[in-house]
């Protein structure tokens, strides 16, 4: 039998560290077995699919197409919205789902984002029943992938009083001129959902246009970016391109409308810019336990613990606040000032968390290779789209006080 002092003076083995915990609240207990099957469906693609090829991707400014079979086996095309062969489900596991894809990777999600959301919950909202049935099947198979045409190169925040670019009706016809800038998909999808101004009552209205058939229609990818690199975003050009009546989306009577799809998918990217964090944070906390310096991994340090639960602290309250604005939006009571709120604190958030990841790492944080950098570059495109931080500080501002300060 060893005695004490024996026993005092063999070594120790090392306990083993804790893994990362990004559900620090334990959000995952509160979801159902089916909603935690479709995250572990999306997690497993994302990690075995995703992660190993990503980097390469980003580096080189391209789309990884080779993913897309596997990602179309996902059956979650139209996630959120019920029939018309789209996945359904609640507005909870939409935001799961986008922040499991962003934990990982911004771009897929972002990819995903636009077309499930924005482009397919554009016909969900505003198409007509035969528009709906002719084009959401396809799209929620995922034959079909879809952008969203909004923003103009001259009108970015502007969009809602300002559209340059014009509808005019001839007969059965519409007349579109004009220009689209930033839009995500567009270089190589295949229906464009286009905003523009109806000539006749100065009104937004939505059409769909069928990109790679419709003469008139051109795309230029947009090139050397520094964020958002495997999304490919597109410059479009419309000249006098003809979409038939049947394409008008026929319960887009207004930019008011238009405001309808971003509610949801401003609170969308609130998910995406959680799931940034907690993709960034895991790979700083790895990092802390592994790298010496002075002889001790650098996470035994105070101030490296500091940056840590601050991190955490981001991520746990950006969770808080998108679950229950899914909630709301589940409820259909979600406002544009709660998705607005929703949006610009998620992602200022978001801009400090992967800051501070960056950080920790130190040279290592601007090297692709250490996990860190991606994120922290594409948070500045999260922080910018669908509405700029100005933007959504304004709508609540208005919210609470009375008075509009747009212009
Ligand atoms: C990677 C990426 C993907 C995108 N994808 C799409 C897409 O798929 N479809 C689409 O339609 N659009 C897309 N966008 C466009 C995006 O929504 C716009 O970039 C955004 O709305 C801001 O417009 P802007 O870039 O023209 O900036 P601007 O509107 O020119 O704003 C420049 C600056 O001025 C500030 N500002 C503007 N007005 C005011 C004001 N009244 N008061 C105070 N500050 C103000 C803004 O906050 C900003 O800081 C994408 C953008 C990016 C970067």
């Amino acid at each position: 039998m060893a005695t004490a002092a024996a026993t005092a003076l063999k070594p120790s083995t090392p306990k083993p560290l804790p893994p990362p915990n990004v559900d620090f609240y334990q959000f995952a207990e509160t979801l159902s077995a089916d909603e935690l099957a479709v995250l572990k469906k999306v997690r497993d693609f994302m990690d075995s699919k995703v992660a190993p090829i990503i980097d390469k991707y980003w580096i080189e400014d391209a789309f990884p197409f080779e993913v897309l079979p596997a990602f179309k086996e996902l059956n979650i095309g139209g996630l959120g919205i019920e029939g018309y062969g789209c996945a359904g489900g609640s507005q909870l596991l939409v935001g799961l789902v986008a922040m499991e894809m962003a934990r990982f990777d911004s771009s897929i999600a972002t990819f995903f984002g636009v077309h499930s959301g924005l482009a397919m919950g554009s016909i969900a909202l505003t198409g007509s029943e035969e528009q709906k049935q002719k084009w959401l099947p396809p799209m929620a198979r995922m034959e079909k992938i879809g952008c969203f045409g909004l923003t103009e190169p001259l009108v970015g925040s502007g969009t809602g009083g300002g559209l340059t670019t014009t509808a005019k009706r001839e007969g059965d016809t519409w007349v579109l001129n004009g220009q689209k800038r930033w839009i995500g998909n567009a270089p190589w999808c295949d229906i464009s959902i286009i905003w523009a101004r109806d000539l006749a009552d100065n009104q937004v209205k939505g059409f769909i246009v069928e990109n790679k058939t419709t003469p008139g229609y051109s795309v230029e990818k947009i090139q050397n970016k520094i964020a958002l690199k495997v999304v490919q975003n597109g410059q479009i050009t419309l000249k006098d391109v003809r979409v038939p009546e049947a394409n008008r989306l026929a319960r887009a009577q207004s930019f008011r409308d238009t405001a309808r799809v971003l509610r949801g998918t401003r609170h969308y990217v609130g998910w995406e810019s959680t799931g940034c964090q907690m993709g960034a944070y895991e790979h700083a906390l790895k990092y802390a336990q592994e790298r010496l310096q002075f002889g001790k991994p650098i996470g035994s340090f105070q101030l490296i613990q500091d940056l840590l639960a601050k991190m955490l602290s981001n991520i746990t309250a950006c969770q808080c606040m998108v679950v229950r604005t899914a909630q709301l939006a589940d409820e259909s009571k979600l406002t544009d000032q709660q998705a607005a709120l929703s949006k610009a604190f998620t992602t200022a958030k978001m801009r400090e968390t992967v800051s501070w990841a960056r950080e920790l790492l130190g040279g290592n944080g601007i090297v692709v290779d250490y996990g860190v950098a991606r994120f922290f570059a594409d948070a500045e495109a999260l922080y910018s789209y669908e509405g700029t931080y100005q933007m959504q500080h304004l709508i609540v501002g208005k919210a609470v006080t009375g008075f509009s300060a747009f212009v």
